[in-house]
């Protein structure tokens, strides 16, 4: 049974999420103060979590700063009032991984935890499994011995360019994140920024694409991430 935290101040809405979730068959905690339903998130072995933004306490993106500072990765969905660009923007590079705004229906909500608990279950899958080798157009990678050829010539490709590489071909034909990307390849080890991501993604565009700033293998997903693709 997969476990869900509610961390929200508005008692009806939080009762409401609740008796729904647990009538979906989802296990579920609710907090509706800041502090305790970090310290749940902290010290609960949660599944995902639903996280109102405006909090009385502290606000929703202190605790989602908070809960991926300590490297913990569970997956997060914003719940908010506010649908600012601005504010949306800042979640996702925060690391939540979906953003719903009020007022929701309750059906939203399940269809967007299942949804998220589905990509999740994915991504973790690719982070397990090695890739060996793997050939598209006329590009050779070996994983093993961290070469890459185009026909006769050696590509250039540092150690995590390749690891980059690997998990865009694991996931293929799918939207990955940068968040996703960050959590596999650097655990949030060193607090890359998103922006890190996009210099990687740029430098393997050099090595990979015929015409870098028309790519065709590694696309941008405008607001959402790249995508791997080849014919
Ligand atoms: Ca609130």
């Amino acid at each position: 049974m997969k476990k869900v935290l509610v961390i929200e101040d508005e008692k009806n809405i939080l009762k409401g999420l609740m008796d729904n979730l647990k009538a979906e068959g989802f296990d579920v905690i609710g907090e509706s103060i800041g502090k305790n339903g970090l310290a749940t998130a902290l010290g609960e072995n949660v599944d995902l979590i639903l996280l109102d933004l405006m909090l009385p306490d502290m606000s929703g993106l202190d605790i989602c700063r908070e809960i991926k500072k300590k490297k913990i990765s569970v997956p997060i969905i914003m719940l908010t009032a506010k649908s600012k660009e601005s504010d949306k923007i800042l979640g996702l590079e925060l690391g939540a991984d979906d953003y719903i705004t009020k007022p929701f229906s309750v059906n939203e909500v399940i269809a967007r935890i299942r949804a998220v608990l589905r990509r999740v279950a994915v991504h973790d899958k690719a982070k397990k499994e090695k890739l060996e080798n793997y050939e598209f157009d006329d590009i050779k990678v070996d994983f093993v011995k961290y070469e890459a050829w185009r026909g006769k010539k050696l590509l250039k490709l540092s150690k995590r360019e390749f690891e980059v590489l690997e998990y865009f071909i694991k996931r293929k034909g799918e939207v990955v994140t940068r968040n996703d990307l960050l959590d596999v390849v650097w655990g949030y080890e060193t607090f890359p920024t998103t922006r890190t991501v996009d210099n990687f993604v740029a430098r393997i565009r050099k090595q990979i694409e015929k015409k870098p700033a028309d790519p065709q293998y590694l696309l941008s997903i405008r607001g959402a991430g790249y995508k791997f693709t080849h014919d």
